[in-house]
């Protein structure tokens, strides 16, 4: 590489830089991570045009949006390029999620999803925030609705670094949240308050709130216990003014997952 070259400071716009200079650097796997394109600026120069937000710029404030998000990693796949829907209510279900993305926020309501163990539903909430996030709104959070009451429980111990508002706060904060597994936890009254406290926060504030739960609205048998059993039939009342409740079922996922074949998508 000539010596001039090289040592051009990274903030100056070199429009005329032979393009091969990048595909020519030694691949030593240790180099630092400067962009190639802007050089860490973040601005990119297009020759004979000007400048613009170079793209790596884009890629890192998705993937800090992401973070910020806190998706659990077990989901990091879970995408709708990777959803399968094996039945009409998951392909509804799933036109319901993908509209959602396509129409915000020009939409009234978030999403209930309601169905057994292992048919799709988080799956489809955790597509919601990441298409809303790769559209730009960055302020999207995930929570599981029995491990945020744990972290509300653990904020009241007299040796946490935490408090019950720094906890709930982000989930006040959030333009988008999705609370999975609302009902599960055990409907104690503290639970039930702190439910309804952070569901009518939200609906108060017009925040968009996807949800999804096991519980469903019908009894299949004689001992089996609605949503409105587990949360109350107040919030189950409020969950219908906030929420288009999306039905899903059909056998779980996670035990038919290497019997069938994915269902092609190309034609969308
Ligand atoms: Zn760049």
């Amino acid at each position: 590489m000539p010596q001039e070259k090289a040592t051009i400071h990274p903030l100056f716009a070199v429009p005329d830089l032979p393009e091969r200079e990048f595909y020519d650097a030694p691949e030593t796997g240790d180099e630092p991570e400067v962009c190639p394109l802007c050089y860490g600026s973040g601005m990119e120069i297009v020759k004979g045009k000007g400048a613009r937000p170079c793209k790596c710029r884009k890629e890192k404030s998705y993937s800090n949006s992401i973070e910020k998000a806190k998706i659990p990693k077990r989901y990091e796949n879970c995408h709708f390029h990777s959803y399968r829907s094996l039945n009409p209510t998951q392909e509804r279900a799933f036109r319901f999620a993908s509209g959602l993305v396509r129409d915000y926020p020009a939409i009234e309501r978030g999403l209930l999803l309601m169905g057994t163990v292992g048919v799709g539903k988080t799956h489809l909430a955790v597509s919601i925030l990441k298409g809303l996030t790769e559209r730009g709104f960055s302020h999207c959070l995930f929570y599981e609705f029995g491990g945020l009451l744990k972290s509300i429980q653990d904020s009241y111990n007299n040796v946490s670094q935490t408090s019950e508002m720094k906890v709930l706060q982000p989930i006040y904060d959030a333009e988008v949240l999705v609370l999975d597994e609302i009902g599960a936890s055990k409907p104690t009254d503290w639970v039930r308050d702190t439910m309804a406290n952070i569901i009518n926060t939200r609906y108060n504030d017009k925040k968009l709130t996807i949800f999804t739960t096991n519980y469903l609205d019908d009894r299949r048998a004689e001992k089996d216990e609605t949503l409105e059993d587990r949360i109350g039939v107040r919030l189950r009342s409020r969950l219908f003014e906030m929420c288009k409740t999306v039905s899903l079922s059909g056998e779980d996922f996670r035990r038919t997952f290497d019997q069938v074949t994915p269902i092609k998508r190309n034609q969308r």
